[in-house]
């Protein structure tokens, strides 16, 4: 006999992964509503690309030696035996969706994307295993206007959400190939002679990527960190004139902004601009949109040189801060107008017919039908917890008389018939009034 139902476990999500409950969809409908519309002002164009890529991607965009590749992806073998990865990141799919279709060749694109990643990091707030970006990359613009484009257009977005205060930009530059590679030399002996203070993770580090080790959040490495030299101060010519347009420009558009030398990126395809937007209002996971310029990555993934520039968000962190200041606009909460109500058994089918009547007459009418039966008590139970505004009753009287009953859910207020011809036009202006 099998085992009665009760004593199975239940199954649970995946940890880090999480649901997404309708008290919570009108906020991610606000701020994926909000992106949407602006990627549209700034004319650029969606893509989407299948959440499951060729490992090789990843490995090869990524980079071997990166927190990504080397702990933290989705990886397994399908049924043919090939290595498929969940995307950690949109990048690489983007690039390689562009150079497969042909998107990329004499032509530029402005793209964005939205979605959900993946990667096995330790959950606390704001980091999950599942988690969503939106983000936009640029393709074959290679001076630094639309590095000043890309930032502009995030800046926006704060401005939109009522974050612009609340969040800092703090910029970089990594330079040319070369000049990071000769930097590399300067950092890796400017550590070597400090080995004593750095940590595990650090040393391991200092081997695969020294860069890295500038990112880390080590408190007691601080110090030492503080007097590593500076890629900033090791530019090639180039990155320096490019880095000064971007600021110039940036400061004729009235965005603030601070240089953090020590600002690298988790994945090694970067080069030359680097960004973050960050906010202390989140703790230590205060990046909430980080990008920069990888005009490496096309030839890398086998495409012709390709200059591009780009950035991604995290939405559960943008949400997050949203809440955690209070931004939220109350006007964006899903509530029903009307719950429409049959009285009785015989009420039902025309009630059926009156809401689609209604739903045609009045197309932004939120309402909602009864359905269930029930006792009446039960029924205006239903009827108050829907949150709706008003209730329409439809029974036998009403019926015979071609009206409805209106009744307040929300207001001290007699309940009222209403003949059927007028039925829209009264409830459209109910509607419009607030709530007394
Ligand atoms: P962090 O330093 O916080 O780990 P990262 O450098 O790994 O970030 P990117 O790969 O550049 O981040 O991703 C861009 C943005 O995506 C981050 O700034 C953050 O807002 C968000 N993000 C990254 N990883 C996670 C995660 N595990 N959970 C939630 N959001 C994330
Ligand atoms: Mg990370």
């Amino acid at each position: 006999m099998s085992k009665p139902h009760s004593s199975q476990k239940k199954i649970q999500a995946i940890r880090g992964m999480n649901d997404l409950l309708p008290d919570q969809s009108a906020r991610w409908q606000y701020v994926e509503g909000t992106v949407a519309a602006l990627m549209r002002r700034y004319g650029y164009a969606e893509i989407r690309t299948p959440i499951v890529e060729q490992t090789a991607l990843f490995a090869r965009s990524i980079g071997e030696v990166t927190d990504i590749v080397e702990k933290e992806m989705y990886t397994f073998e399908d049924r043919n035996g090939d290595s498929l990865t969940l995307r950690p990141e949109g990048t690489a799919s983007c690039v390689r969706a562009a150079m497969e279709h042909g998107l990329l060749h004499n032509q530029t694109q402005r793209l964005w994307y939205q979605g959900p990643m993946f990667r096995h990091e330790r959950p606390q707030k704001g980091r999950y295993r599942q988690f969503h970006q939106f983000g936009v990359e640029a393709f074959g613009l290679e001076g630094p206007d639309i590095d000043t484009e890309v930032i502009l257009l995030s800046a926006r977005l704060w401005q939109e959400l009522g974050l612009a205060e609340h969040v800092t930009l703090e910029l970089n530059s990594l330079g040319s190939a070369e000049a990071r590679a000769a930097y590399r030399d300067k950092l890796v002996a400017y550590f070597e002679a400090h080995f004593d203070r750095l940590d595990e993770d650090s040393r391991r580090r200092l081997v695969s990527n020294p860069l890295r080790i500038l990112d880390s959040k080590n408190p007691d490495m601080a110090a030492m960190l503080a007097d590593a030299p500076r890629l900033m101060d090791h530019l090639d010519a180039e990155s320096r004139v490019h880095f000064e347009g971007l600021t110039a420009r940036l400061e004729a558009a009235g965005i603030d902004y601070v240089i953090n030398p020590r600002l690298v990126r988790g994945l090694d395809y970067y080069g030359r601009t680097v960004f973050e937007w960050t906010t202390s209002a989140l703790g230590s996971q205060g990046t909430v949109c980080a990008g920069g310029r990888y005009d490496g990555l096309v030839e890398q993934l086998g495409g012709k040189p390709t200059p591009a520039v780009g950035f991604a968000l995290g939405v559960e962190r943008l949400i997050l801060l949203l809440e955690t200041l209070e931004l939220m606009p109350a006007s964006i909460e899903d509530t029903l107008d009307l719950y429409l109500m049959p009285l009785d058994e015989s009420a039902e089918a025309p009630a059926m017919l009156l809401a689609e009547e209604l739903r045609s007459e009045l197309p932004g009418l939120r309402l909602q039908l009864h359905c269930g039966g029930g006792s009446f008590k039960s029924r205006i139970k239903k009827a108050d917890k829907s949150g709706a505004r008003l209730a329409l009753l439809l029974g036998e009287d009403e019926l015979s008389q071609q009206r409805v009953t209106v009744k307040f859910l929300r207001e001290a207020r007699d309940q009222q018939p209403i003949p059927r011809e007028t039925l829209a036009a009264c409830l459209s202006e109910w509607l419009a009034q607030a709530p007394d």
